[in-house]
């Protein structure tokens, strides 16, 4: 069986192109994003929709909008699994009629004039969604940053998981967009510093052209070792930063700054330079089992079965579906599933790639609470989700902790999954919270 380490760099091809897939005939779009499972629905049954109209979250406070990534009748509401693991409605289109956006050259807005308020309803209502660590509705984390501060924007130009490699693509092919959506933040949001993470092994971002359109704001760019696991978690980023001691502004970091990756960068500039929803994502698509990996431009709610169709099919079959990188990624049990803003990464596993996944119980051995960088007891608050023990609210919300770095699954004798677990807890506290 092949060790993790060799999984994930079995792949070292360096892309430099992303292929647009082909516009699914039929789009199954998620009404369950950004952790709210089900989004205020504003189409019906047998409506025409247009490419890019809103199809849900308009008047929903937490969510951003949902659109219609082809034109075409809405034919059915169908219960599908997504990229979390869990069921969740999607509404079916059947494409039909003309595309309003696609093929049509975009005008250029002079998004320098507009004000915070502007900025954040732009953000909310073409859909942008922070694909940080958990997907959140950007404007919404926005509007919550602490009023009155300065703060710092953290934009990681690499992946936070070695396995998948759509980030450090992005900032690569996009790097002049990416800058420009980061002087769109800081505009948003009295940002103060900007701190450009990159892969110690490539070249460092080209800090003029970020300085270039970035205003009245400082900039450093720091390297970090994408291969070491944990390097670009929120807290990492936060104690690497401070170890550097680049000046008072950015000596003040903390949790409450905005952190956003190279995907969301580059939606926030479509979004607010061209006015285009988020209608489609960039994805990196590997395993040995595929004939023909790389990087898609992919419409939301295509079938992971299409893409594969796209990739030229399977070579060998394949065991497992992960999203969005093997070591705290989802593994989904079905090609069924519709493609929806979230997903990143996909990487199809061999037989031999997979480790055994018989789970015990718990031996209380204690390894999953010396390795968390939390300091939480992940194997309490597993038996908690289990209805194995009754366990103190305090300690319960201390899931809202969890960096979903996955660590204590490896670690974990029994094998037990516990992010996934603890993940599910977390999304209950945080929606309680609201
Ligand atoms: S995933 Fe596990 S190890 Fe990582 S922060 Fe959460 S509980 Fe701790
Ligand atoms: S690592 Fe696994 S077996 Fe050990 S205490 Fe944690 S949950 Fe229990």
């Amino acid at each position: 069986m092949k060790s993790a380490t060799e999984t994930f760099f079995a792949d070292k091809t360096v892309f430099s192109e992303a292929v647009n897939a082909y516009l699914p005939g039929t789009a199954y779009v998620s009404l369950a994003q950004e952790g709210i499972r089900k989004i205020d629905c504003a189409v019906t049954l047998g409506d025409r929709v247009e490419e890019g109209q809103i199809i849900a979250g308009k008047n929903n406070a937490h969510a951003a909008a949902i659109h219609a990534p082809i034109p075409g009748i809405i034919e059915n509401f169908v219960s599908c699994l997504m990229p979390d693991g869990k069921a969740g409605l999607a509404v079916k289109i059947r494409l039909s009629g003309a595309f309003s956006y696609l093929g049509k050259s975009a005008v250029k807005s002079d998004w320098k004039s507009l004000n915070k308020r502007q900025l954040y309803h732009i953000l909310a209502e073409k859909g942008v969604v922070n694909l940080f660590s958990r997907p959140v509705c950007l404007a919404e984390e926005m509007r919550e940053l602490k009023k009155n501060k300065d703060h710092i924007l953290i934009v990681r130009l690499n992946d936070e998981d070695s396995s998948q490699q759509t980030d450090s693509f992005i900032a690569r092919r996009y790097q002049t967009e990416i800058a420009e959506g980061a002087a769109i933040l800081v505009k948003a949001a009295d940002i103060a510093g900007v701190v450009l993470l990159y892969d110690k092994n490539r070249e460092p971002p080209d800090r003029e052209e970020f300085a270039s359109q970035i205003n009245g704001a400082e900039i450093i760019s720091v390297p970090v070792a994408p291969r070491q696991y944990l390097s670009s978690t929120v807290q990492a980023i936060i104690s690497t930063v401070r170890q550097r001691q680049a000046g008072p502004v950015f000596d003040a970091i903390a949790h409450t700054d905005l952190f956003v990756d190279a995907s969301t960068l580059l939606n926030v500039y479509r979004a607010v330079v061209f006015s285009l929803p988020v209608m489609e994502n960039i994805i990196h698509v590997s395993g040995s089992v595929i004939h023909k990996p790389g990087i898609f431009s992919v419409r939301n709610g295509t079938l992971v079965r299409n893409l594969v169709e796209e990739c030229g099919g399977f070579n060998k079959p394949y065991s497992a579906v992960v999203i969005n990188g093997v070591i705290a990624g989802m593994s989904i049990t079905t090609l069924d599933m519709p493609i929806t803003k979230q997903v990143k990464s996909i990487r199809f596993l061999h037989r031999w790639e997979l480790p055994d996944q018989s789970a015990q119980e718990c031996i209380r051995c204690g390894n999953c609470t010396a390795i968390c960088p939390s300091q939480l007891d992940p194997g309490i608050l597993f038996s908690y989700v289990c209805g194995i023990k009754i366990v103190d609210p305090a300690y319960i919300a201390s899931a809202a902790l969890c960096e979903d770095c996955a660590l204590c699954n490896t670690v974990c004798p029994s094998r037990l999954p516990l992010c996934q677990y603890i993940s599910l807890l977390k999304e209950a506290v945080l929606r309680e919270k609201k």
